[in-house]
């Protein structure tokens, strides 16, 4: 059990890489609150997580909702005491070309992807600095390296959690902490937030990747597992990319 009594937070948790990685961490011993937008998700994950060796807690909450994240926090210390790892996974996108892109689609996707990932870690990070110890996973994506036409704003948010990362691994390691931040970029991966992409892009991107195919959920949460566990305990402010060799 790589995991066992970690107590990990996991946005986004839901659906997806997130709900991949919420039910991975639970049957390695992991107490896991998920914590997403969506009540359906969150109750079908609570089944789906039932009977497994570790539990999964639910909290319905907004990432951008400031007030909101420290009080489920609050909540998560006065029940473990403790949280080990917090993974940033929550995440949207909401495309268009640069001539096109509204003011709302470029704020929208801002306060999730970035002030939703500043606002958790704030909340969490104070707890982790009195341990000394604990991991934190920032989900940012292929594009947050290489760009990609149509995500001008979901790009740079996804470069933006690469260099909060960075940051924070050297702000959170002061005086010997133990506590690691990296961040994951996935490729193309079949998870709910494609179903705006048209075929053609995703064949296209099929295409161009080394193994030939879209990645899978479980595959980016076995990454997670492996950053929040102690398998890890010497990789910090890290980038790490696994995406089937599309960029390279
Ligand atoms: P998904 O849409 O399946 O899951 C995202 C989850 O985030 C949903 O359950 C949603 O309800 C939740 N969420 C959205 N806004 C939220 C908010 N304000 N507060 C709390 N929860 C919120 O998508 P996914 O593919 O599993 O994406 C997970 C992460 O991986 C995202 O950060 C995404 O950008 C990143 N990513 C995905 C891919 C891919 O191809 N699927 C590629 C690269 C990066």
């Amino acid at each position: 059990m790589r995991l066992m009594d970690k107590v990990c937070v996991i946005t986004g948790g839901a659906s997806g890489i997130g709900k991949a990685a919420a039910l991975l961490f639970a049957s390695e011993g992991a107490r896991v609150a998920a914590c997403d937008l969506s009540d359906e998700g969150l109750k079908e994950l609570a089944i789906e997580g039932d009977g497994l060796a570790g539990a999964i807690d639910t909290y319905k909450l907004n990432v951008t909702d400031r007030d909101a994240v420290a009080k489920t926090i609050r909540e998560i210390m006065d029940k473990y005491g403790q949280i080990d790892v917090l993974v940033n996974n929550a995440g949207i996108i909401k495309d268009a070309l640069l001539p096109k892109m509204t003011e709302e689609q470029w704020d929208a996707v801002i306060n999730v992807n970035l002030k939703g990932v500043f606002n958790m870690t704030q909340a969490v990070a104070p707890y982790m600095r009195e341990k000394g110890k604990g991991s934190i996973i920032n989900t940012s994506s292929v594009v947050g390296l290489w760009g990609n036409p149509g995500q001008s704003n979901y790009s740079a948010t996804k470069a933006g959690v690469i260099a909060m990362a960075k940051t924070w691994a050297k702000e959170l390691s002061h005086k010997g902490a133990q506590i690691r931040v990296n961040a994951v970029c996935p490729g193309f991966v079949m998870t709910p937030i494609l179903e705006t992409v048209p075929e053609k892009i995703l064949d296209m991107m099929k295409a161009k990747t080394m193994l030939g195919r879209i990645g899978k959920p479980e595959e980016i949460a076995k990454v997670y597992l492996f950053l929040a566990s102690d398998d890890s305990s010497y990789i910090t402010g890290q980038v790490i990319v696994a995406d089937g060799g599309l960029v390279m």
